[in-house]
């Protein structure tokens, strides 16, 4: 099997320490296993820097987005709107989520490469008295896009509306003020910025407005507050939960603490980033978002102006040199995305920026 590094944000290339501690078979119902789940949630409220009296984890099983349904599916009351703000595939994905459980919607859409107006939002909600909740992006993987979650929360405060953030592609990758951006309910999963395997998401939350939904989900599998008060106990997962990615997150952030914490691995990001961008940029190579509203995750390239530059052709000759990256994700113009987070530094980065001139000076892509 070959193998290669992954520059795509999730699933990301984790370290081999993290590997290894699949290689046990880990029983559930036990009281040993049952305190690995409490200290990882106890783990994350401290990650997140929230008050513990204030906030509660749950831990959910499935992909990012089984987080975000459970979420959207759980928290509203009947008849209660939800208002989406949307400027990519995972703000759509919200309102597909909506579509799905026929709640009541009303959503903001925004270009991709484009900041919501907070004026607008606020006119929104000024006119439509059913809105109860505000569900946004913080990080949109779709382009790079970082939105502003603070102004947002701010109007969803003043206004007392809930504010539900998916933090999935920057929780553990850069600070976020939970508190100070009136985040109710954030989600994240597993396998992005704290660096651990696919397998399950999870969801920092309002207690008080976690346990005022109880009885509200339109699911069994995804009931948010069963979830939380089943595993609030003793830390017991209500159904069969992946074990091999629960042991290998719980070693994930052991090591981001090895590593100094949120602020160390943001620098770390953001520093790859800019070497990323910079040299692509050099390389004729434009950026997507302008570099204000770049996150430090992933960034999205527009295809060179060459009419010849084919992206299955350099996709390949990267792949032959140990990376991976991603196809776009815009449906009006050709482009492509590079990630910069997991187990990826500046030495990666300067090798991918030789592999890319490489490519381009063999394929005379390169004006002379
Ligand atoms: C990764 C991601 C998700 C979840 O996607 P899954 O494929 O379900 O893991 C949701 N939102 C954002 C912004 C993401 O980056």
């Amino acid at each position: 099997m070959n193998t290669y590094k992954l520059l795509t944000p999730g699933p990301l290339t984790t370290s081999d320490s993290v590997k290894e501690e699949m290689l046990v078979d880990h029983c559930t119902w036990d009281d040993e296993y049952k305190s690995i789940t409490r200290e990882i949630c106890s783990e994350l409220l401290d990650i997140a820097e929230v008050d513990s009296q204030e906030y509660t984890v749950v831990l959910m099983q499935g992909s990012g987005t089984f987080g975000v349904e459970s979420v959207l599916t759980s928290i509203p009351k009947e008849g209660e709107k939800v208002f989406v703000l949307s400027n990519g595939a995972y703000g759509e994905r919200m309102v597909e989520i909506l579509e799905h459980a026929k709640i009541p919607y009303h959503v903001y859409y925004e270009e991709y490469n484009h900041q919501f107006e907070p004026v607008t939002v606020e006119r929104i909600i000024d006119e439509d008295p059913a809105i109860q909740y505000i569900a946004m992006v913080h990080n949109e993987t779709t382009t790079g896009m970082l939105n502003d979650i603070k102004s947002i929360g701010s109007i969803a405060n003043d206004c007392n509306v809930t504010f539900i953030v998916d933090a999935m592609s920057s929780f553990g990758g850069m600070k976020i003020n939970i508190e100070e951006c009136h985040i109710d309910f954030l989600i994240s999963s597993s396998n992005k910025c704290i660096q651990g395997v696919p397998g399950f998401s999870f969801i920092i939350a309002d207690k008080q407005k976690l346990i005022d939904s109880e009885g509200n989900a339109r699911s069994l599998s995804l009931d948010l507050f069963d979830q939380w008060k089943q595993m609030s106990v003793d830390g017991k997962w209500r159904f069969t939960s992946p074990t091999h990615a629960v042991l290998a997150f719980r070693k994930a952030i052991e090591e981001l603490r090895k590593e100094g914490g949120v602020v160390q691995r943001s620098n770390r990001y953001q520093h790859n980033n800019l070497l990323l961008v910079k040299g692509l940029n050099k390389l004729g190579f434009k950026s997507y978002i302008e570099y204000k509203d770049q996150g430090p995750i992933i960034t999205t390239f527009y295809y060179p102006e060459d009419k010849q530059f084919n992206f299955k052709e350099m996709y390949d000759y990267i792949k032959e040199r140990g990376y991976v990256i991603y196809p776009g994700k815009l449906t009006d113009v050709p482009t492509f995305r590079v990630g910069n987070i997991g187990e990826i530094y500046p030495e990666d980065i300067e090798n991918i920026c030789h592999i890319f001139a490489s490519f381009m000076e063999e394929k005379e892509h390169v004006k002379n």
